[in-house]
C-alpha cells in the first residue's frame, strides 16, 4: 500500500497533461505556462514561477490545437484575458530566445561562429545543432541548408533553428554581424536543442482566434 501511494505521488508530480493537445508527459519536458494576476500568460522556462500554471508539450503538432478558443477553458479557473494568443505567442518567442541566449552564453567557447567556421564543421562527423539568423542573407542559408542536405546523405545528424533574431546572437558573441552558429550536440546542448526547437514550433505556428 505504502508503494502504491508512492507511485501515485510521484506519478502526480512527475507527469502532466498537455493543456493543448492532452498528450500526457513528463512536466520536466513540457513548457509551463503561468497566468499572470492581469490575466496574461507567460513562459515559465525555469518552472519555478509561483502562480496557476499549466503545461504544453510543444510535440510537432501541438500548438495547432492552443488557440483562444481553447485558452477560453482557463478564462473562468485561471481569469485568463482573451484574445490573446498573438500577443501570447509574442511573449513565449521574446523569453525563448533569451533562454536561448543564456544558454549560448554557457556554451560559446564551444561554438563555431560564422560562414567560414560553420561550413569547417560541416564535414566533421559530430552531430551538430545550427543556428541561422532571421537576417541571414539567402545566398548563405542556400550554402548551409545545402551542407546539411550532403550531411544527411552521409549519414550526420544536424538540427537547425532558422530565423532567430540576429540581436540574440550578436549580444552572446560580441560581433557586429553575426548570421550563423554552429555547435556540437552533447549533453550540454539538450536544453539548447530545446528551447530551439520550441522556438521553431511557436514561430511557424499560425496565429488563430479560434473562431
Ligand atoms: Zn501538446
Amino acid at each position: 500500500m505504502v508503494g502504491l501511494n508512492n507511485d501515485l505521488k510521484h506519478s502526480r508530480t512527475s507527469v502532466r497533461s498537455c493543456f493543448a493537445c492532452r498528450k500526457k508527459d513528463e512536466k520536466s519536458s513540457m513548457l509551463r505556462l503561468v497566468v499572470d494576476e492581469s490575466g496574461k500568460i507567460w513562459p515559465d522556462l525555469l518552472a519555478k514561477a509561483p502562480g496557476r500554471g499549466f503545461y504544453l508539450c510543444m510535440d510537432e503538432s501541438c500548438l495547432s490545437s492552443l488557440n483562444d478558443k481553447r485558452l477560453g477553458v482557463l478564462r473562468n479557473k485561471h481569469k485568463v484575458v482573451l484574445p490573446q494568443w498573438y500577443g501570447l505567442q509574442e511573449r513565449l518567442l521574446d523569453i525563448l530566445s533569451q533562454h536561448i541566449a543564456l544558454q549560448l552564453t554557457r556554451l560559446k567557447l564551444g561554438a563555431a561562429i560564422g560562414r567560414d567556421a560553420v561550413m569547417h564543421q560541416m564535414w566533421k562527423n559530430a552531430e551538430l545543432l545550427l543556428l541561422l539568423a532571421e537576417e541571414a542573407g539567402q545566398a548563405l542559408v542556400r550554402q548551409v541548408m545545402d551542407a546539411v542536405k550532403k550531411r544527411g546523405e552521409a549519414g550526420l545528424k544536424t538540427t537547425s533553428l532558422n530565423g532567430l533574431p540576429e540581436a540574440c546572437l550578436v549580444n552572446v558573441f560580441q560581433r557586429g554581424k553575426m548570421s550563423v552558429v554552429a555547435l556540437s550536440v552533447s549533453k550540454k546542448t539538450a536544453k539548447l536543442q530545446r528551447y530551439c526547437a520550441w522556438y521553431g514550433r511557436i514561430k511557424g505556428s499560425k496565429v488563430s482566434n479560434g473562431e
